[in-house]
């Protein structure tokens, strides 16, 4: 009989038994500014319509039509062009896992510039596939275009990643590099946009030209994080084929109906959107006054900050109870000395800043 060590080793793959998981940090009694939440509740009365309407949900059954009206939501609330079709997930989390699954064939290749979301990285290793992450520019954190093109000639990916804003930089890359990029993939791009209600541009209006080019979406920064809702629109042929490997039931009817509630009220999570991003003018002005720190220009709802020593900092918070991400240790070294602050309300960035400046 074998133990439970040895069944593990025997018959959990070997690469998946080397893998760290998804990093989440311990948030009780803090500030939480490092996962690019929302910070704002719903309204009281619309927590109550909320909740009626959750109440009346037929848990009992699976997800049906409900998705299709979501669907059709978030068609409608995403200006989605003709010819498309509308892929939901778990999350976009979720999607980025089941593109790899889609793509994997041996020896295919995921590619996405660097520093860029852990999840590109992390789907190429759970299908055994080959990840090439490609640096930005240090300094300017832009797309680095003969080393894109080069790298894209040299392994031929499957699936480019093309993040819109950047995570963890917080900027828009320039477009005609990107209609380059598109122009050279040998097989799909996703355009991800999970930072597009904080941003200036969308490709929302360019990305279906291409019949290779997704363009991916999330409601978690939109101010639905717990509710775990992502989505991809593409050509339908493209979509159907993706959709295969989707589990079936994968978004819940919980979900759904929380979703939908949330695109009735648009216009309470676009007011705070605006909020947010006057906020983060406020924070990126107070950050330029302090000496020794670089705070990288953002269009999401995060700044990218050069600190004198990001560890010190990011304990020196810790212990002031704000909670920010230290993204010094990744292994790009256009990272090193960085934390990324999460925009807060007014409140919550009042106190980031105070216990920043205590701890630089
Ligand atoms: N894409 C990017 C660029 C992200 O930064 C994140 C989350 N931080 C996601 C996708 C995943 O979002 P979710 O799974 O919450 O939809």
């Amino acid at each position: 009989m074998l133990n439970l060590t040895q069944r593990i080793e025997q018959y959990i793959r070997e690469d998946v038994r080397e893998l760290r998981p998804y990093a989440v940090q311990p948030s009780a009694g803090m500030v939480k500014l490092d996962a690019m939440e929302n910070p704002f509740r719903l309204p009281l009365e619309l927590q109550r319509e909320l909740g009626e309407r959750l109440g009346a949900v037929a848990i009992n059954r699976y997800p049906g039509e409900r998705i299709e009206v979501l669907r059709a939501a978030l068609a409608k609330h995403s200006r989605m062009p003709d010819g498309q079709a509308l892929m939901l997930g778990n999350g976009s989390d979720e999607l980025i896992s089941l593109l790899a699954m889609a793509c994997k064939l041996p020896g295919a290749a995921i590619l996405a510039p660097t520093p860029g979301f852990v999840m590109y990285e992390m789907s190429a290793e759970l299908q055994a596939m080959n990840f090439v992450g490609v640096p930005l520019q240090p300094g300017t954190l832009e797309l680095d275009e003969p080393a894109m093109l080069a790298a894209i000639e040299q392994h031929r990916p499957a699936l480019i990643y093309i993040a819109y804003p950047n995570n963890p930089t917080g900027n828009l890359f320039d477009d005609a590099i990107i209609e380059r990029i598109i122009a050279a993939a040998p097989g799909l791009v996703v355009i991800d946009e999970a930072y597009q209600p904080f941003a200036s541009k969308s490709y929302v209006d360019r990305y279906a030209r291409h019949d290779h080019v997704l363009l991916m979406r999330t409601l978690s920064k939109f101010g639905l994080a717990g509710v775990r809702l992502g989505y991809m629109m593409g050509r339908r042929e493209l979509i159907e084929q993706i959709e295969k490997v989707r589990p079936p039931y994968n978004v819940s009817v919980l979900n759904c109906e929380a979703a939908l509630f949330a695109l009735e009220h648009e216009d309470e999570f676009a007011r705070q959107a605006r909020v947010l991003r006057a906020e983060r003018q406020r924070l990126f002005d107070a950050l330029g006054t302090m000496p020794g720190v670089h705070p990288y220009p953002s269009e999401a709802n995060m700044i990218l900050v050069r600190v004198p020593d990001a560890q010190r900092t990011f304990e020196g918070m810790k212990q002031r109870k704000v909670l920010i991400k230290s993204v010094g240790r990744s292994t790009s070294p256009l990272l090193a000395n960085c934390v990324r602050l999460t925009v807060g309300s007014p409140e919550e960035n009042d106190l980031m800043i105070a216990a920043l400046r205590e701890s630089l």
